[in-house]
């Protein structure tokens, strides 16, 4: 990248091409911003859609929610999408709103500093790049999490985490074993339940599981969003409507809406007909404490011929399988780790060092505190989408990207009309900022009593505990008394 005027076009640095990379990239783009460029580890965009391929992924947040406002996608085959229609309609979006050829695939970035009045970008290659804005778009569930269980490393069969899948492996008549009861492991036993001679789901603990009433989209519906584009549009706000008005509120100390989900989930769990596989799979916790589960099909796949709940605690793993604790040697084929990711673990792999030397991943250290989730004290010009308490638990990723890349926007703008070159929180704003948000935790499920990956090492969800509505109040327009101004 040409070094360029800190003003009419900055020069921007985005880590990561999934989805809130490339809205970065299409928002960047449409403002006249072309000095940017995109740096990707890997070698397509698509970032959490690219890396996750296991059989019977896809997305429990309905489809048309999850496109981009602005690119309502008439393709989707069902209300909820498969994960390779998600990757194809990134690159599609990436493609068609020329992102694609910012993008500098295989770059591994390993350090963000400031040095004087830029950012100093360092891959693992040892390539400096200079920028005045970095815009961190490095998602959330990105590292997977192997099992701390003894004896991992000993099983001679296939083992892999469901996010790294080896499709060289045969599946059909073999005997597969998922460790994890999480949305992964429930989408994987759904896909392959009948594939399998036998299946066993190893539970460590129950889930609450809420139908998705999942239906396909037919042949003239989706010719039709095709002419009218502003009908996909429409499905997608009414989506988001729905899930702001139910899931979102439940979670956020709506009562009513609590009650509707259990009652839901307690209905839908009805369907166990065995009495003992049904206790065994009721959980011990209030309904939205943890990431809540959509499947319409969990429940029948777990109680098919052949398919196992293994609720006894996992001793060790051996060459042959998983041995229990009850001594039981459970032989398999095939293991897969749905055992979820290292989440929020923003500074993993990466120095990010501020204005003062510091680093971001000591500032941290007690938990990530960001001024409403995009920018952090002390580290100018440096913006992040879905940072720290970011709605993540309330509703749609796409939805949250494009609010925070539009504050981030009205920022960059600033830089671009002169009346800025450098911002930052202040640290007063942002301690005022987490403590609003703190004081939010107290009506959440999040805090009812369970250990999820929705909580930070103190026990402090790590996400936004209001409403949706709020948010987009919270988010509307920078607050420039909040932050530090260089001139
Ligand atoms: P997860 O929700 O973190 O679940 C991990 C599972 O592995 C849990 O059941 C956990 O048990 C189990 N586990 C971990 N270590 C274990 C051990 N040593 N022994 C036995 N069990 C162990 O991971 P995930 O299912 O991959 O989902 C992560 C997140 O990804 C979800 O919460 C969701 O936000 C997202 N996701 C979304 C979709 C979608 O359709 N939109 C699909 C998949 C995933 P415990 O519960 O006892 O800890």
């Amino acid at each position: 990248m040409n070094s360029t005027t800190a003003t009419a076009t900055p020069r921007v640095l985005i880590l990561g091409a999934g989805m809130s990379g490339i809205l970065a990239g299409i928002k960047l783009r449409e403002e006249g911003i072309h000095s940017f460029e995109i740096l990707e580890m890997g070698d397509s965009v698509g970032g959490t859609w690219r890396d996750n391929t296991y059989p019977g992924l896809s997305c429990d947040v309905p489809a048309h929610s999850y496109d981009y406002s602005f690119e309502p996608n008439w393709r989707w085959k069902s209300l909820y999408a498969e994960g390779h229609e998600i990757h194809a309609y990134f690159k599609h979006c990436a493609d068609k709103y020329g992102v694609t050829a910012h993008v500098r695939f295989g770059t591994r970035v390993n350090s963000v500093q400031r040095e004087g009045a830029e950012w100093i970008v360092t891959d693992t290659d040892g390539v400096r790049r200079r920028a005045d804005i970095v815009i961190n778009c490095l998602g959330v569930l990105v590292h997977p999490k192997d099992p701390e269980i003894e004896g991992l490393q000993t099983f001679e069969g296939a083992r892999f985490h469901s996010a790294r899948w080896d499709h060289r492996v045969p599946l059909d008549g073999r005997r597969i074993g998922v460790i994890g009861t999480g949305s992964t492991a429930v989408q994987i036993t759904v896909a392959l339940a009948e594939r399998a001679t036998s299946f066993k789901m190893f539970q460590r603990t129950a889930q609450w599981v809420c139908p998705n009433f999942d239906v396909r989209r037919p042949g003239w519906l989706r010719a039709l969003h095709r002419i009218f584009p502003r009908l996909s549009w429409a499905a997608g706000r009414f989506q988001n409507f729905l899930l702001e008005s139910t899931f979102a509120q439940a979670v956020v100390g709506n009562k009513t809406m609590k009650n509707l989900l259990e009652w839901l989930a307690r209905r839908h769990l009805s369907q166990v007909k065995d009495p003992v596989l049904r206790e065994q799979l009721t959980p011990r916790f209030e309904i939205g404490c943890r990431r809540l589960i959509f499947s319409d099909k969990f429940y029948q796949a777990i109680q098919a011929p052949g398919v196992e709940l293994v609720t006894e605690a996992i001793e060790r793993i051996e060459p042959k399988g998983i041995r229990t604790r009850d001594g039981r040697l459970h032989e398999l084929d095939v293991m897969v780790c749905a055992t979820g990711f290292h989440a929020l673990d923003y500074t993993r792999n990466l120095v990010i060092t501020g204005e003062h030397g510091q680093s971001l991943g000591d500032q941290w250290s007690q938990g990530a505190q960001a001024l409403r989730s995009v920018a952090i004290s002390g580290f100018p010009n440096f913006f992040m989408i879905v940072g720290p308490h970011s709605p993540i638990g309330n509703f749609s990723l796409t939805g949250i990207s494009e609010i925070q890349m539009g504050y981030i926007m009205k920022l960059v703008r600033m830089i671009r009309r002169g009346e800025a070159s450098a911002m930052a929180p202040l640290p007063h704003a942002q301690t005022q900022y987490n403590d609003y948000i703190r004081e939010g935790f107290k009506n959440t499920a999040w805090v009812s009593g369970c250990s999820s990956w929705y909580l930070d090492a103190n026990g402090l969800p790590r996400m936004y505990p209001y409403t949706p509505a709020q948010y987009r109040r919270d988010m509307k327009e920078p607050d420039l008394e909040e932050f530090s101004i260089v001139a």
